[in-house]
């Protein structure tokens, strides 16, 4: 005999938790399944532990989907102001860091520790480590797991995505929304660093820890942040947020002195004697001012270039053309770009047109936010719309 509940909710990770507690204030008997050993482990380790848990400025606009407008109606209704408020009301202090990104001044045990209480106060139950084995669908859902069966009018899918498979990451959405016709979009790894040829990278390799700012641009998308120079090719902010728009074989445009014009700095300089490194030094890490001229040219007094090569070293300092080979893949990225097909959900609840009862919501959904707290904003957003309906 099946154990008898109202939702069944598969993943206790940040989606997992918020839409358990939702369903759960409201009277529904409530059980969560992790097959993980330890609880919410992404936002354990976010935001360098202090986790940078929403973006007070989160819209729209700040997130990547084949259906731009899906997640408008989720976010309004649960609104950075909400867990704001959740934090809040449990004494959990928070700071603003950089562009409205939040944090958690007592590190990200203290948010955990907020969704398991919330959870347990409101009677839901747990079943974890718990391995999810199969999944059938009658009169309700019927669940088999290591741990026993159980049966639901709702199944709420809040796996996640792909990225970091060593603390959990698993494919089970996807192949749950296989099994119920669901279409799910491309997927590839997001805020991820970008690798180069190692030939090619050679030169830049010893740069590995230098980090400088810039606008890196692919396409219509830009951002202005930090570049950071690795053994392998570029992360830091500004790589890991282009990541998420690049696709396999496109340049990325760099612009290496965003506060200045490089073509009107030369003309200042027209009869000067100082060495092209030295000068680019005094905008640059001197390593990368060195290392970025010996790429191009010959390191002479700036007088001894004529116009012209003038004009050509400061059109690749505003827009140094560079390709990237590939990305570090799921093993480093936050996030997995694509999922379950927004077009087969509600956005009002995140149900499945097709399916009643069946519900995704978080990262398994073709929803992924920028860098800077949108990823879980979206995960507590679209867990609220699923846990009012569910
Ligand atoms: C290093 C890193 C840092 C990050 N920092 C930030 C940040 O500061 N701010 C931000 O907004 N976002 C950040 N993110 C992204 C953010 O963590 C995710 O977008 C968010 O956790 C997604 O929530 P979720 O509940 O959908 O998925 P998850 O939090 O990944 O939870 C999914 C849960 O499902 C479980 N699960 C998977 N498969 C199964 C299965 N077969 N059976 C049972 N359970 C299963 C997993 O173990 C996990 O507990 C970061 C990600 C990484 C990797």
């Amino acid at each position: 005999m099946a154990d008898n509940f109202d939702v069944l909710i598969v993943g206790a990770g940040a989606a997992g938790m918020m839409c358990a507690l939702t369903a759960a204030q409201r009277g529904r008997r409530v059980l969560l399944l992790e097959h993980y050993g330890k609880l919410a482990e992404k936002i354990r380790i976010s935001g360098g532990g202090r986790c940078n848990f929403t973006n007070i400025n989160a819209g729209p606009e700040n997130y990547l989907s084949s259906n731009p407008h899906f997640c408008r109606s989720a976010l309004a209704r649960y609104t950075p102001q909400h867990f704001i408020g959740l934090l809040e009301r449990h004494g959990i202090g928070y700071h603003e860091k950089k562009l409205g990104q939040l944090f958690c001044d007592a590190g990200s045990e203290a948010i955990i520790a907020v969704l398991k209480g919330e959870c347990d106060d409101a009677g839901v139950r747990w079943c974890q480590p718990c391995e999810v084995q199969e999944i059938g669908r009658s009169d309700a859902f019927y669940i088999t797991t290591s741990r026993g069966s159980f049966r639901a009018e709702s199944l709420v899918v809040a796996s996640g995505g792909l990225s970091i498979p060593k603390i959990g990451a698993t494919p089970f959405g996807y192949k749950i929304a296989q099994q119920f016709g669901i279409p799910v979009t491309r997927l590839k790894p997001g805020l991820v660093p970008l690798s180069f040829h190692p030939e090619a990278w050679q030169p830049y390799a010893e740069l590995a820890g230098i980090s400088l700012d810039a606008v890196v641009s692919y396409g219509k998308q830009s951002f202005r942040e930090n570049l950071l120079f690795t053994h392998r090719g570029l992360s830091g902010p500004a790589i890991l947020q282009i990541s998420s728009y690049w696709e396999h074989g496109g340049p990325l445009s760099i612009n290496l002195m965003p506060e200045q014009d490089a073509a009107r700095l030369f003309a200042g300089e027209r009869g000067s004697r100082v060495l092209l490194d030295n000068f680019l030094a005094q905008h640059w890490p001197r390593r990368f001012a060195e290392v970025w001229c010996a790429q191009f040219t010959e390191n002479k007094p700036l007088n001894q270039y004529n116009d012209k090569q003038l004009a050509q070293l400061a059109g690749r300092i505003s827009d140094w053309q560079i390709t990237p080979t590939g990305t570090l893949g799921y093993a480093r990225a936050e996030v997995t770009c694509g999922g379950v097909d927004t077009h087969a959900l509600s956005s009002r609840t995140m149900e499945c047109n097709s399916v009643p009862g069946l519900y995704f919501i978080g990262e398994v959904v073709d929803v992924t936010g920028q860098l800077g707290g949108y990823n879980f904003q979206w995960a507590w957003a679209s867990a609220h719309a699923a846990g009012e309906a569910a």
